[in-house]
């Protein structure tokens, strides 16, 4: 596979290289080649985060912040570098505004649970979209129904992009949040975040950002985007499962209350009463998933030494390449036409159903997506049951576009 691209005379993007450092990538499917795009279900691992993980179990293990011995004290150095990481990877002004959650899903329901409930109250509003991941939905159904608060949404377009002057009609004197998916995970848009977190704060709301789908495609800097709360998840970005981020900006989690009692978040227990820890143990109760969060750092080395800018560019190329391909097939109807897309291709046909699609592709060696991926109100939209979703990552190739497109094709032929 030489796809490799010369960009600006800047970054030399050496994929076959690249491709060499996942070492799952070299597995045969069915007899044939993986050719692995489902990249926005999860990412697959380079060896550097796979070998983080043995040699944390084989040389460090222990639990951290608690004992004095020597392998604590290494486990503490490695969760807490990991830590600083992440500040670094997203630009965050300090290490107490960087959370370890279980990922995205849990980093959201943290903000429901604390901000929400305690900040709250009857009559108030929220602001999501019609794009949202269940996790960014169900969190605030829940804070709805116990607090009876309002959830309003705000409509799509036909092509998959938020429909900017209806969010601007919603705000009112209630709204208390705007929680937005910065890149949704079925129709691929690239929200106006930076439009939106300025429209939200012109009227004193707080933003939070689901960047699942954003942090391995898009520059993030937190303090540009100067958004208020932002979740992501290790697995999608190169790292482990189990491991993700809540970043919040530093006053307001002071003010929240914790989110889970028990070890580590507390200052001070006494039957009568408990004082909490500082920022950000208040929020990391219980034992920590330290391996994987160690992973994740490494992870995030690894994305960095290519260039998160280089990345952008070579999926980038993937998605226009791959969204002219698939037009050349008769009978395909891409949903999800933004003008402005990150790498996620999800499509139809009219007399063939995605789980078709992805059981004839599956025997090609071809990994795609099919389903509602935990956006069901994005078909209901779309008046879809699901569809197929082919989504990129830095390792992908055109020729892997190509295998996907004579797949495409041979279904078209079976099935008519
Ligand atoms: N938000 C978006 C946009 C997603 O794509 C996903 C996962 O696919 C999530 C949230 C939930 O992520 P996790 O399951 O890692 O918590």
């Amino acid at each position: 596979m030489k796809s490799d691209l010369n960009r600006n005379n800047v970054t030399y993007y050496q994929l076959e290289k690249i491709r060499q450092d996942f070492p799952i990538l070299k597995k045969l499917i069915h007899g044939k080649p993986l050719c692995y795009l489902d990249n926005a279900a999860t990412t697959q691992k380079p060896q550097a985060v796979i070998d983080a993980l043995v040699e944390y179990y084989s040389s460090m293990n222990a639990n951290i912040h608690r004992a004095v011995h020597h392998l604590s004290e290494a486990s503490t150095k490695a969760f807490e570098d990991s830590r600083k990481k992440v500040k670094n990877f997203i630009n965050a002004a300090s290490e107490k505004e960087i959370i370890f959650t279980r990922g995205t899903t849990e980093s959201i329901n943290l903000v429901a649970n604390t901000f929400g409930r305690n900040k709250l109250k009857e009559g108030d509003e929220i602001i999501i979209s019609g794009m949202e991941h269940h996790s960014n939905i169900v969190p605030w159904q829940f804070l709805r129904d116990e607090k009876n608060i309002k959830l309003k949404v705000i409509p799509l377009n036909d092509k998959g992009e938020i429909i900017f002057e209806e969010f601007e009609k919603m705000i009112t004197g209630k709204t208390k949040l705007v929680s937005i998916v910065y890149v949704s995970n079925s129709l691929g848009t690239i929200n106006p975040v930076e439009r939106i977190i300025e429209t939200a704060h012109r009227n004193n709301i707080p933003v939070l950002v689901d960047a699942a789908q954003a942090i391995q495609h898009l520059k993030i800097d937190v303090q540009k985007l100067d958004c208020d709360f932002l979740a992501f998840s290790g697995h999608k970005i190169y790292g482990p499962t189990g491991i993700g981020i809540l970043y919040g900006k530093q006053n307001i989690l002071e003010s929240l209350p914790p989110f889970l009692g028990g070890g580590d978040m507390i200052s001070k227990v006494t039957f009568e009463e408990t004082t909490y820890n500082e920022l950000p143990y208040k929020f990391e109760a219980g034992t920590s998933n330290i391996a994987d969060a160690i992973g994740l750092g490494v992870a995030l080395d690894y994305v960095s030494g290519i260039g998160i800018d280089a990345i952008a560019a070579h999926e980038a190329e993937l998605l226009k390449y791959a969204t002219e391909r698939l037009m050349e097939i008769p009978g395909l109807k891409i949903i999800g036409q933004a003008e402005n897309k990150s790498s996620v291709i999800s499509f139809v046909f009219d007399n063939i159903h995605p789980h078709d699609v992805g059981t004839f592709l599956d025997f090609e060696g071809v990994a795609i997506r099919t389903g509602h991926h935990c956006t069901q109100p994005v078909m209901l939209r779309y008046n879809i049951p699901a569809t197929s979703r082919a989504s990129f990552a830095l390792y992908n190739s055109r020729e892997e576009i190509d295998i996907l497109f004579n797949g495409l094709k041979k279904i078209i032929e079976v099935f008519s």
